[in-house]
């Protein structure tokens, strides 16, 4: 990278909401379904359909501004926003301009070289997307518009950001927000989170803002990252060759890890946004905030503290816990039936996720419930298994669906604690071994965990290691 120049970096995401319905219709969401099954006079765009706005799509727009802590407008407007392609049919896209629903938010990113940093969000607006067109052969293209009229909301950022790594510390970010909301399912691939990077950069010191491209097509936080940086230099380069940054739209072209030009970028008024007279300005009391506000849920970075501060977690606990909400709320409750959090967090960071991520599960599917892993704690806790036959027992579980006490009892699993029992085991181990034993007492200390292993492996690992350590040192000290 040449450091002869600050990157600036402002990104547009747009992020498709969860709701049943689309936004101005009552037409379904649902992905995957045959083609214009989902469209009625309003989505298909026919002349004197009128827009009915889906009261469910100001509330997600509520809860986003509220957890990306933006001010929410008392008065906002729908707005047209005319082009023309043949995937909207109205010829112009309602969407919000001059009084969108949120502004002034910001979140806080950990950057690597500042510590915290604050991004400005410009604006969260709400608007409905297009349809998709389908291209058959060079000749002819079909159009599907089950997807016109999904909500989706627009989230603005500030040219705040300074490198590639900042831009998806705070894309990661909101979309761990937005997923936690329940506003958006985050599935990148499938176009629910999509990002467009704008780029410029500028030598440093300067205060003016360079010339932007705007980045497209990048559906992923690794492309995001590489087009970003590819786009960087590519700048660097016309620059330092005497010429100028056009600004422009860049498609991404993850294939061959560049960006390309797309198309010159267009500038507002060439959309001639005006209020669109088929909508009422939306009015949004302080009373419907208060109340969408009371329903929020703890969000990720809360979590994070209150992890460390009420369960003494390590910031990495807290971060793997409660990046994924599902993952956070099973913790939680593993936590209130056995209250050591750190243990909890190592069953659940180890062997839950562990065990998960190799069968390919998230944890709804996980069939050792909370109530089954605490199960399994407690025992560990109280004696009754060593924390190496709790292994044995959690694979059990996981299989049988049968909780810890019942496993022990059938299995025969319980941990000998009976000191007779265990002595008698160290004196085999002893008459068995008295090479080793001649090697402990000449002074080689290092062979005690061979002797422990002996005794645990003998018990089929049912000793109590404790116990098996203080009987062998005091026999072998005889
Ligand atoms: P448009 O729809 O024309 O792209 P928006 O206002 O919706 O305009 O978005 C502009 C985005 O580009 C914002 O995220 C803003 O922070 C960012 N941006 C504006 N100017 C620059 C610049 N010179 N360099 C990098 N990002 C910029
Ligand atoms: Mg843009
Ligand atoms: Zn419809």
């Amino acid at each position: 990278m040449n450091s002869r120049y600050e990157v600036v970096i402002g990104l547009e995401v747009h992020v498709q909401l969860t709701t049943r319905s689309k936004i101005f219709c009552g037409c379904s969401t649902a992905f995957g379904q045959l083609p214009n099954s989902q469209t009625c006079p309003v989505c298909l765009g026919l002349p004197g359909a009128l827009p009915v706005l889906n009261r469910q799509v100001v509330e997600y727009a509520i809860k986003a501004g509220l957890a990306t802590n933006s001010q929410i407008a008392p008065r906002s407007i729908f707005a047209r926003k005319n082009y023309f392609y043949p995937d909207l049919p109205k010829g112009y896209q309602i969407s919000q301009f001059e009084l969108p629903i949120c502004e002034h938010g910001w979140l806080d990113i950990e950057t690597r070289d500042l510590g915290r940093k604050r991004v400005g969000i410009t604006r969260i607006h709400m608007e409905e997307d297009a349809g998709k067109l389908l291209h058959n052969d060079s000749y002819s293209s079909a159009v599907d518009l089950n997807r016109a009229c999904t909500p989706l909301l627009e989230v603005v950022s500030e040219p705040d950001m300074r490198s590639a790594d900042e831009a998806i510390a705070y894309l990661k970010q909101l979309h761990q927000i937005v997923v936690y909301l329940g506003v958006c399912d985050g599935n990148m691939e499938e176009g629910s989170f999509r990002c467009d990077a704008n780029v410029s950069i500028r030598p440093w010191g300067q205060e003016t803002l360079g010339t932007r491209a705007e980045l497209k097509n990048l559906n992923s936080f690794r492309f995001i990252k590489q087009a970003i940086e590819y786009e960087v230099e590519r700048q660097i380069d016309v620059i330092e060759d005497g010429g100028e940054v056009v600004q422009e739209t860049r498609l991404y072209d993850a294939d061959n890890g560049i960006t390309r030009s797309m198309r010159g970028k267009e500038e507002a008024h060439d959309y001639r946004y005006f209020p669109d007279p088929d909508l009422l300005p939306l009015q949004v009391s302080d009373t419907w905030i208060d109340e969408v506000r009371s329903r929020l849920p703890e969000l990720p970075a809360a979590k994070l503290q209150r992890y460390q501060e009420e369960f003494g977690l390590p910031e990495y606990d807290a971060g793997v816990l409660s990046a994924d909400r599902a993952v956070a709320e099973y913790f939680e409750a593993v936590v209130s039936l056995f209250e050591q959090p750190k243990t909890c967090s190592n069953w659940v960071m180890g062997e839950i996720l562990g065990a998960l991520k190799e069968k390919n599960l998230t944890i709804d599917q996980c069939p050792v419930t909370p109530e089954l892993l605490a199960g399994i704690l407690k025992r560990i806790d109280d004696n009754t298994i060593s924390g190496k036959i709790a292994k044995t027992v959690f694979e059990e579980i996981w299989i049988t669906g049968k909780n810890a006490d019942q496993i022990i009892d059938e299995k025969g699993l319980k941990q000998v604690t009976d000191s007779g029992a265990i002595e008698s085991i160290v004196a085999d181990v002893i008459a068995a071994n008295p090479d080793q034993v001649a090697e402990y007492r000449g002074g080689k200390e290092k062979l005690m965990g061979f002797f422990v292993g002996q005794v645990m492996q003998a018990s089929k690992g049912k000793a109590n290691p404790g116990m098996a350590n203080q009987l062998l040192k005091k026999k072998l000290s005889e």
